[in-house]
C-alpha cells in the first residue's frame, strides 16, 4: 500500500480551439460575473480585445499593463483600476506575466479569475503568485489566485514562435520531472506528471515541425496543463530553485533557463529516483533520461547553456551558495559543491554522458 495525501484544486478546465472567445463568456457568466476586468501585456493586447469583444456588457474595461515577474508598481495600477471599473472578476489573457498580474488582482480584492494562457507557462493551474519589488521577487501560495476557470485556446498559441513554444514546453515538463520525485507526489500527480511530459514532449516536436498545426499545439496545452497541475500540487526541488536564484538575482529569461538547467538537475537527482526515472523513460520512450531531454530541447533548437543566456562564469560560485543556502526538499541533499557542479555543467553546456 502506498499511503498519500491529494488535495483536488477546484477549477474548471476547457480546452478547444477558438475557446478564447467562445468558452471565455460562458465561463464568466457561470461564475454570475457582470464586470470583468481583462488583463494582458501589451504584445497581447489584440487578442484580449478579441476576448474582451466577446464578453459584451460583461466587460469592464481592457487593462495590458502585464510586465514580467510583476512588479509591484504594476500590481498596484491593475487593483485601482480594477477598482476605478467596480469590476467583479477579472481575465487574464496571455503568459505566466499576465497570468501573474491576473492573480495579484486576485490576491488583493478577492475577485475571481479566469485564465485563458497563451505560453505553457502552467501558471494557470496553481495557487501561487509572485510579486518583484526592489528586485527581489516574492512568491507565496493563496487559494484566492487559483483560477476557477482555464480556457486553453489552441489558436491563441498559433503565433508563439518556436524557439518560445519549445523552451516554454521544457519550463512545463520541469513541472513534471521535479513533480515525479516531490515529497508531497501522489499517485494522482504521477500520472498526470507522465502524461504531461509524454504530451508535451511529442507536441513539441511536431510544433517545431508545423508550428501553425493547431492539433499539436492542443496536446501541447494538453501536457501544460498536466504539468502546471503538477507544479500547484506539489512541492519543487533543485531544479526549480537553481531557475529561481538565476533568475531572480542574475535576470536570466525563465523559460530559456528552465530548458538549460533540466538536464543537468536530473542528472543530479538521477541516483536518488529511479521510480521518477522509470516513468520519465517511458515518457520520453528513452533509457537514459537526462540525456534524452538533453536531445530533445537542443535537437529543437533551444539554447544549451547559461552562458549563451548571458551568465558570467564569476557568477556560478555565488549562485550555487544561494541555491545551497536555501532550504527546500529534493531527493538528493543538496551542497554548495554539489550546486556548482549542476551550474558549471549547465553553464558549459556539456554534452551529458549515461552514469
Ligand atoms: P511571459 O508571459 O512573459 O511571455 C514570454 C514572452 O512571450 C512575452 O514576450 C510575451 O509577450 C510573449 N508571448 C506570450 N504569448 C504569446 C503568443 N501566443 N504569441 C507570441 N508571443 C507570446 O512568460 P512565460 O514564460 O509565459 O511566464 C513566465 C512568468 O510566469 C515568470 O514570471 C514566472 O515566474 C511566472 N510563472 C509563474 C508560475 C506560478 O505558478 N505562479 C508558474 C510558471 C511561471
Amino acid at each position: 500500500m502506498r499511503e498519500f495525501v491529494h488535495e483536488a484544486q477546484p477549477m474548471r478546465v476547457v480546452l478547444r480551439p477558438g475557446a478564447a472567445t467562445t468558452a471565455t463568456p460562458d465561463e464568466a457568466q457561470r461564475l454570475g460575473l457582470r464586470r470583468v476586468l481583462v488583463v494582458s501585456g501589451t504584445r497581447g493586447a489584440d487578442t484580449a480585445q478579441a476576448v474582451a469583444d466577446s464578453l459584451g456588457a460583461a466587460c469592464a474595461g481592457l487593462h495590458t499593463g502585464a510586465r514580467m515577474h510583476v512588479p509591484v508598481e504594476v500590481a498596484d495600477r491593475a487593483v485601482e483600476v480594477a477598482r476605478d471599473a467596480g469590476a467583479d472578476g477579472c481575465v487574464a489573457v496571455g503568459g505566466g506575466s499576465a497570468i501573474g498580474l491576473g492573480k495579484a488582482i486576485a490576491l488583493r480584492t478577492g475577485l475571481p479569475l479566469i485564465a485563458v494562457p497563451s505560453t505553457y507557462s502552467g501558471s494557470e493551474a496553481t495557487p501561487v503568485w509572485g510579486l518583484t519589488e526592489h528586485g527581489a521577487k516574492r512568491t507565496g501560495r493563496d487559494p484566492s489566485v487559483l483560477p476557477r476557470s482555464i480556457v486553453y485556446d489552441p489558436e491563441l498559441t498559433l503565433s508563439l514562435p518556436v524557439p518560445l513554444s519549445v523552451t516554454s514546453g521544457v519550463n512545463a515538463i520541469a513541472h513534471g520531472v521535479e513533480a515525479l520525485y516531490a515529497p508531497d507526489a501522489s499517485p494522482l500527480t504521477g500520472l498526470m506528471a507522465e502524461e504531461g511530459v509524454r504530451a508535451m514532449a511529442a507536441a513539441l516536436s511536431q510544433v517545431a515541425a508545423g508550428p501553425r498545426d493547431v492539433d499539436a499545439r492542443g496536446r501541447a496545452l494538453y501536457g501544460a496543463w498536466l504539468c502546471g497541475s503538477c507544479l500547484g500540487a506539489t512541492t519543487m526541488g533543485l531544479h526549480h530553485k537553481l531557475c529561481h536564484v538565476l533568475g531572480g538575482t542574475f535576470g536570466l529569461p525563465h523559460a530559456e533557463t528552465h530548458t538549460v538547467v533540466l538536464p543537468y538537475a536530473l542528472a543530479y537527482n538521477a541516483p536518488a529516483v529511479p521510480g521518477a526515472l522509470a516513468a520519465l523513460g517511458r515518457a520520453l520512450d528513452a533509457d537514459d533520461v537526462p540525456r534524452a531531454m538533453w536531445n530533445l530541447a537542443g535537437g529543437l533548437g533551444a539554447p544549451r547553456s547559461l552562458a549563451e543566456l548571458g551568465l558570467k562564469e564569476s557568477d556560478l560560485t555565488t549562485a550555487a551558495a544561494q541555491a545551497a543556502s536555501q532550504s527546500y526538499p529534493n531527493p538528493r541533499p543538496v551542497t554548495e559543491d554539489g550546486a556548482l557542479t549542476v551550474l558549471r555543467a549547465a553553464y558549459e553546456g556539456e554534452p551529458l554522458s549515461t552514469p
